[in-house]
């Protein structure tokens, strides 16, 4: 790649799920990247075949404290996603999003870099707004167990405004809809990652509720090109992006599509729904449609396909079982549940 387009770029939460597809995007596009993670969520195994790119480097940090590097670009993707995850310890989370958001965004500023946050559909909390448009303020409970992350993450989108606002940053905001693929954790409690990897085992699908709450799912691959055409437009709005597939399914449909996609004799089994989880989710993405010339190619059956093979292969492969194992049992699952259900 030509000095002039090669840029310096810090993906933070670089060793999760979407932050290691990034790097190895960006690292295919001939750019000098430093990934940042503090293994909380993410592992080693998700960037190890990077490690021998001579333009890929990473770096054990945690956002909440300062870091003082000489960057061009910043995806701020570090934060745990799932919610059995940000629930383990919510502090953490809301430190991580906010005090992450903040270092960050001071790091940008004193660099002149364009920041890009990995914002969330969870900003717009249980939906009343069905699908959802950027200039839906949401409805949120603030003080419920999935708070941590939801409002973490628009304190983190108020930051980011401000930092443009007051300080004239660069900055680009993803709010994110659920996304899936290779490389999700396989113990993070994920509509997807759950149910693939109990067709796979053999187990009971896990069906939350009577199944009928909608989610729209993206595949990650979908999702990075949006990202990175995001971070590069020129004419960016004053304000967030939607960011996902608005292809909406129930929960009890995926289940099944899953159950035949792995030809699995699973049966489902019906489980009380967690507390405070949203409804209806489906994003409007008209913006990102217009702004990006971009739109999901991805049919769910043959993202959920390709995800099948990724954890059949993970649970054929002794050590990453072994990884899965010692993970699942440093996290509680599941997540506390609605008290009428
Ligand atoms: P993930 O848990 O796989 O990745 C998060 C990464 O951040 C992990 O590698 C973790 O170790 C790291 N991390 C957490 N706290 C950190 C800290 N304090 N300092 C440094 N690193 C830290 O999750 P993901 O699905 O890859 O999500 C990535 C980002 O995208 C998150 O910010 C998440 O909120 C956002 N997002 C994801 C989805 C989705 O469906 N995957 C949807 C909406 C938003
Ligand atoms: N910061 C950082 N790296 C930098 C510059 C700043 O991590 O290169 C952090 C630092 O902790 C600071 C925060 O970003 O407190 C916000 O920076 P800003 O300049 O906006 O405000 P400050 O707190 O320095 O007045
Ligand atoms: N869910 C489910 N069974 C599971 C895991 C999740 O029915 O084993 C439901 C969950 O209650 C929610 C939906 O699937 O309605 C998506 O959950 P996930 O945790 O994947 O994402 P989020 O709730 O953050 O959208």
């Amino acid at each position: 790649m030509k000095e002039v387009s090669r840029k310096r770029i810090l993906v933070t939460g670089g060793a999760g799920f979407l932050g290691s597809h990034l790097c190895e995007r960006l690292v295919a596009l001939g750019h000098d990247v430093l990934c940042v993670d503090n293994f909380y969520t993410g592992t080693k195994d998700n960037i190890a075949h990077l490690l021998d790119c001579a333009n890929f480097e990473m770096m054990r940090h945690d956002v909440t404290f300062p870091l003082y590097v000489e960057v061009d670009e910043i995806y701020n993707l570090a934060c745990p996603a799932s919610p059995i995850h940000y629930q383990h310890d919510p502090v953490q989370t809301t430190k991580t999003s906010v005090h992450g958001a903040i270092n960050m965004l001071g790091l940008a500023k004193r660099v002149g870099a364009k920041i890009f946050q990995a914002s969330t559909s969870e900003v717009y909390g249980d939906a009343r707004v069905h699908p959802q448009k950027e200039d839906y303020w949401g409805h949120v409970n603030p003080i419920g167990p999935r708070s941590c992350y939801d409002e973490g993450k628009r304190c983190a989108e108020t930051l980011f405004m401000d930092y443009r606002r007051q300080h004239g940053l660069e900055i680009r905001i993803a709010r994110i809809f659920n996304t899936y693929g290779p490389r999700m954790h396989p113990a993070d409690g994920r509509v997807v990652s759950n149910f693939v990897m109990q067709a796979l085992s053999g187990e009971p699908l896990t069906v939350y509720g009577d199944g009928s709450q909608t989610r729209s799912f993206c595949f990650v691959d979908d999702m990075i090109d949006a990202f990175i055409r995001l971070m590069n437009l020129d004419a960016y709005p004053d304000g967030p992006v939607n960011l996902g597939n608005p292809h909406e399914v129930s929960m009890l449909d995926i289940a099944q599509r899953i159950v035949e996609i792995t030809g699995s004799s699973s049966a489902i089994e019906f489980r009380p729904l967690p507390i405070d989880d949203p409804w209806h989710r489906q994003p409007d993405i008209a913006r990102a449609r217009q702004l990006l010339a971009w739109q999901p190619q991805t049919s769910l059956g043959d993202g959920l396909a390709e995800t099948v093979r990724y954890f059949s292969a993970l649970l054929q492969s002794a050590s990453a079982s072994k990884g899965a194992a010692r993970f699942a049992a440093s996290v509680p699952a599941p997540v506390p549940v609605q008290s009428n259900v």
